[in-house]
């Protein structure tokens, strides 16, 4: 969505509200398309005293399969962001200034940004999840399998060495 920004950036006081549903069901995330519904995006723009904030609330679910397990699994995520518009940076390293040369900002470019730099790098299906059986490929969440479970982790045999 493309806001044109010219009267809030004049009128002190003056905002903006915008809503809108959002598709991002062709962006990858690890080689898959996470994104299978619509992006919930609520902006604001406003005109603080002469400061530009804009605020964006966004609400999606997310698909995505489990790192450890490989289990499918969809997630509720909801991100806020707020960013400080201006016409032109004086430090173009600054990245808290977001800079809307011509009063136009294409927002959903920005929010994509914000969304994919806020998602967290791992998925887990939940915080303790086991994983598969790196011999017999079985979930570990759902029980344990047969094999052999004997002490293979090479810290471990140095430790058991250490005790004999
Ligand atoms: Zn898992
Ligand atoms: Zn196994």
């Amino acid at each position: 969505m493309l806001l044109q920004l010219k009267e809030i950036f004049v009128t002190e006081g003056e905002s903006l509200n915008v809503a809108y549903q959002m598709d991002m069901s062709d962006v990858t995330v690890d080689g898959i398309y996470p994104f299978t519904s619509p992006v919930k995006v609520n902006a604001s723009v406003q005109n603080r005293a002469g400061l530009i904030l804009l605020n964006t609330d966004v609400s999606f679910s997310f698909s995505h399969p489990c790192d450890r397990c490989l289990e499918d699994m969809t997630r509720e995520y909801d991100y806020s962001f707020e960013h400080i518009l201006v016409v032109s940076a004086e430090n173009e390293n600054d990245d808290d200034y977001i800079e809307v040369p011509d009063y136009e900002l294409e927002l959903d470019e920005l929010v994509r940004a914000d969304i994919l730099l806020e998602l967290p790098n791992k998925f887990l299906c939940r915080e303790d999840c086991k994983g598969l059986c790196p011999k017999c490929g079985k979930n570990l969440n759902l029980g344990d399998c047969s094999c052999e479970k004997k002490l293979t982790d090479p810290r471990l045999e140095i430790l058991k060495q250490l005790m004999n």
